[in-house]
C-alpha cells in the first residue's frame, strides 16, 4: 500500500492545470492567476498628499508659527498641481492630489491658522510628512502577483492597479459528486429499516464550496454492476472530476474499482496506509478524473481534506496546493495501535499566542457529530506509538 505522500506525489503528476480564460475582476475573487502579473505603473503614480493641507518646503517652517505665503488658488485631486513651490510659499493641497515640483511636506489643515494672504503653522512639519513619494508601495515593472495565486480581495485591487483588466485565470474544474449504496435515502426521507440518509452528497458539495468550487449532483448510485458501470461511461461528459462516495473497500458489494477498470479508467491508486480513510481510489480516462472516497462519513471528509483538495487546487494550478497546514502543541497525550498515518478530530485553539490543539473523542468514522465539533485534524505519523502532551504536532485547518 502506498503511503499518503505517495499518493500526493501521483495526485499532482496527474491532476495538470485546467487552460485559462479571461474574466472580469469584479468576478475574479478566489480564481487563481494564469500568469504572472506585472504593474505598468508607479503605486503611488505620482508625489501626493496623505491630508487635506498646505504643501511647504521644510525649511520655510523652521519653528511653529512661522508665516508662509499662501499662492491662490486650491490643489484639488486629478487636476494639475501648478508650478513648482517657490521658497517662502505654500498652497492648499486636498488628499489625493498630486504635489507641486518641491513640496517636502504637508501641514494638515488642522494644524494652520491663515492670516490675511498667510498661513501660519502651529507645527514645524518633518521631511517627508504627510507626502507620499510616487512609486514608494509599486515601482513600474515589478512582479506584483505571482501565476498559481489565488486571489484575495487585496489582490484583486492590486490586479485593478496594474490594469490587469480582464485578468486570465485557470478555468475551475468542474466536479460531479455520485454517491453509492443501496442503504442511503434522500436527506429529505425518512430512512426506513436498514436505510440511512445520505450525508456524504450534501458534505461533498459543502466540501467543494469551502474550496471554491461549485459542483453539480448526479443520482445517487445503486450498489449494482449496471448502474455502476452507467455511471463510468457518462463520466467525463460534464466534469472533469467525479466524486463518488462509497463501495471502494473489500465488500462483496464494492463495485467501484473494478467498473471504473472496466470503464476504461486507469486506476492511478486503491488504497493508501491512511486512518481513517484506506481504500481510497483514485483514477484517470483521458482528462476526466474520478476520486472514489470511501462511504464512512469521516472518512469521505478527511479524504477531501488530505487529498481532493491538494487535487482540484492543482487542476485549478493553484501554489500553494491543499489546505492550510500548520503546527500546534497538543493538550493531551495520545496512545495509538495503527501503523498508517493518522488524522484525529481536534480543536484547535490560541492560548497565549501559542496555537493548542485538544484532540476530540471520537467513536470512529461513522461519528459525524464528533467531526463537526473539529476545527482541524491532528496529523500523527505512520508508526507512531504515543504522542506526549505538549508535544507540536502537524495540523490542517478544516
Ligand atoms: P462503503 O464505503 O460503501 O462501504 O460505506 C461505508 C459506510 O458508510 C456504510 O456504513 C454506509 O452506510 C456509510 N455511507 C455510505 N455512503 C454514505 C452516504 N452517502 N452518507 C452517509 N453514510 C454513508
Ligand atoms: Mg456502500
Amino acid at each position: 500500500m502506498i503511503t499518503v505522500s505517495e499518493a500526493l506525489e501521483i495526485l499532482a503528476g496527474a491532476c495538470a492545470p485546467l487552460p485559462a480564460e479571461r474574466i472580469p475582476l469584479r468576478e475574479a475573487f478566489g480564481r487563481t492567476l494564469a500568469g504572472d502579473i506585472r504593474s505598468d505603473v508607479d503605486w503611488p503614480p505620482f508625489d501626493t498628499s496623505a491630508m487635506d493641507g498646505y504643501a511647504v518646503r521644510v525649511s520655510d517652517v523652521p519653528v511653529p508659527g512661522a508665516t508662509v505665503a499662501e499662492r491662490a488658488g486650491v490643489v484639488e485631486a486629478g487636476r494639475s498641481p501648478g508650478p513648482a513651490l517657490r521658497p517662502g510659499e505654500c498652497v492648499r493641497v486636498m488628499t489625493g492630489a498630486p504635489l507641486p515640483e518641491g513640496t517636502e511636506a504637508v501641514v494638515p489643515v488642522e494644524d494652520v491658522r491663515r492670516e490675511g494672504g498667510s498661513v501660519i503653522p502651529a507645527v514645524a512639519p518633518r521631511a517627508g510628512e504627510h507626502v507620499r513619494r510616487r512609486g514608494e508601495s509599486v515601482s513600474a515593472g515589478t512582479s506584483l502577483l505571482a501565476r498559481g495565486r489565488r486571489l484575495g480581495p487585496a489582490d484583486v485591487a492590486l490586479a485593478a492597479l496594474a490594469g490587469a483588466e480582464p485578468v486570465a485565470v485557470h478555468h475551475r474544474p468542474r466536479i460531479s459528486i455520485a454517491v453509492t449504496g443501496n442503504e442511503l435515502v434522500p436527506a429529505s426521507a425518512r430512512p426506513g429499516d436498514a436505510q440511512l440518509r445520505d450525508s456524504n452528497g450534501p458534505m461533498l458539495a459543502a466540501l467543494c464550496l469551502s474550496g471554491g468550487w461549485p459542483s453539480t449532483s448526479r443520482p445517487a448510485v445503486a450498489d449494482e454492476e449496471s448502474a455502476v458501470a452507467r455511471l463510468f461511461a457518462s463520466a467525463g461528459e460534464n466534469e472533469d472530476a467525479l466524486i463518488t462516495s462509497g463501495g471502494v473497500s473489500a465488500g462483496d458489494f464494492d463495485l467501484l474499482p473494478a467498473a471504473a477498470r472496466r470503464a476504461g479508467f486507469e486506476i492511478l491508486f486503491h488504497g493508501v496506509a491512511v486512518r481513517p480513510g484506506k481504500p481510497i481510489a483514485f483514477g484517470r480516462r483521458g482528462a476526466t478524473l474520478w476520486f472514489g472516497l470511501p462511504g464512512n462519513p469521516v472518512s469521505t471528509s478527511v479524504c477531501f481534506h488530505v487529498f481532493v483538495r491538494a487535487a482540484l487546487d492543482h487542476l485549478e494550478g493553484a501554489d500553494p496546493a491543499g489546505p492550510v497546514r500548520f503546527s500546534a502543541r497538543l493538550a493531551s497525550g495520545l496512545r495509538l495501535r495503527g501503523r498508517r498515518e493518522t488524522y484525529r478530530d481536534a480543536r484547535l485553539d490560541v492560548l497565549d499566542g501559542e496555537n493548542r490543539v485538544t484532540l476530540i473523542e471520537s467513536r470512529g468514522s461513522h461519528d459525524l457529530a464528533a467531526h463537526a465539533r473539529a476545527n482541524a485534524l491532528v496529523r500523527v505519523p505512520a508508526e507512531t506509538h504515543e504522542l506526549a502532551a505538549g508535544s507540536v504536532v502537524d495540523c490542517l485547518r478544516l
